[in-house]
């Protein structure tokens, strides 16, 4: 484990699109940032979860893909010149004289004068079907809990299980794209939004897709990680093979606060309870904002989070620069400077 010792103004944990704002709000006051993510990408739920879905509500864009507003909030983020440091989980964070210091999984120590926590609903990942030996098929892709390129599907031929809106989705959005798609769901109801759900029915009755109804995973065939079948079976234990390439199951996210959770925050259901005028937690020089944060009226959305990293920055600034006073200035007179 290599033992880094850094210094910075803010340190962020969690790159997703609200991290990513909070890099540009402190940058826009002279804070320096560090940023701290577990996955190894920037962009959280967007760049994990949907990253070519559009999204409708973020102010100005009437629709923008979920990968391309995270390129944008990184060009934004830019000129700060922000330190990543991917694919490390903060695991601990410690109170010093004159601020924190985190620590991550891979040894990085960082002190800073405030931390904001962005970590959206903490450490998140797939839930996982228990099939004997997944990991292989995982390791090469076959089977994957989330859709990165959708053309890295074209032609194949593809099983989606899962009832919920992403598995849903991921059918409506896959189709015509993959050669041929089966979705496993162990009951006739599916649970999305009602318009999907008669998408869905039109294609199978259209003979574009097969509803393999109700049956669940059972076994993968294949050699070497390269997936050649899937196996399904309905709840008297019959068996169905069904040709795949690749396994995409959306079962759901298991979401942990993780290490977050050992702090000493004040905690609301697993959300970290904030003043929402500075989105400050329970310790002072602490905030947090974006989906992992609750206050009275809290709304989970992107939208939302933007403006809290506004909140939050504002409020760091004291911290930062106790010697300054601070002046409010709109970004069209200062412009973007570091
Ligand atoms: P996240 O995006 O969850 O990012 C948090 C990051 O923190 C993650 O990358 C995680 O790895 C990291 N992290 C957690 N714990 C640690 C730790 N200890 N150390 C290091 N890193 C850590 N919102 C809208 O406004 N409009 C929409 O149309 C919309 N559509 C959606 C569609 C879907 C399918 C989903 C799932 C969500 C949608 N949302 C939408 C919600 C939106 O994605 C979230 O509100 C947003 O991602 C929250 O951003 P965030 O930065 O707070 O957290």
């Amino acid at each position: 484990m290599t033992q880094e010792s850094l210094k910075t103004d803010v340190v962020i944990i969690g790159s997703g699109p609200v991290g990513l704002f909070a890099i540009f709000e402190c940058g826009m006051l002279k804070m320096k940032t560090h940023v701290i993510d577990t996955l190894e990408f920037t962009g959280g739920q967007c760049t994990a979860l949907y990253p070519e879905k559009p999204i409708y509500d973020i102010a100005g864009y009437p629709s923008i893909l979920a990968s391309e507003l995270i390129e944008k909030l990184e060009e934004q983020a830019k000129p700060f010149e922000p330190t990543y440091h991917l694919g490390q989980q903060v695991i601990s964070v410690q109170k010093t004289g004159d601020g924190f210091e985190v620590e991550t999984s891979k040894g990085v120590k960082i002190s800073a004068k405030a931390i904001i926590i962005a970590a959206g609903c903490g450490a998140f990942g797939p839930n996982r079907p228990p099939l004997e030996g997944l990991e292989e098929y995982e390791k090469t892709g076959a089977v994957s809990y989330m859709v990165g390129k959708k053309e890295d599907y074209r032609d194949k031929k593809i099983v989606i299980a899962g009832g919920g809106d992403s598995a849903v989705d991921w059918v409506l959005s896959l189709e015509g794209i993959a050669s041929h798609i089966s979705v496993i769901h162990r009951r006739p109801k599916f649970r999305c939004a009602p318009e999907s759900a008669d998408q869905l029915k039109k294609l199978a009755d259209d003979g574009k897709i097969d509803l393999v109804i109700p049956f669940q995973l059972d076994s993968l065939n294949g050699e070497n990680g390269k997936l050649s079948q899937v196996v399904v079976k309905d709840l008297d234990g019959n068996k169905k093979e069904i040709d795949a390439d690749h396994l995409l199951p959306f079962y759901g996210l298991s979401m942990e606060l993780g290490p977050i959770a050992n702090w000493g925050l004040n905690l609301d259901k697993n959300h970290i309870a904030v003043t929402q005028s500075t989105c400050e937690t329970s310790e002072k020089g602490i905030f947090a904002i974006g989906d992992i944060n609750h206050y009275e009226g809290k709304l989970k959305l992107i939208a939302c989070g933007f403006s809290e990293a506004a909140m939050a920055a504002h409020a760091i600034y004291p911290l930062v620069h106790p010697d300054e006073a601070f002046h409010f200035e709109y970004s069209t007179s200062k412009g973007v400077s570091k």
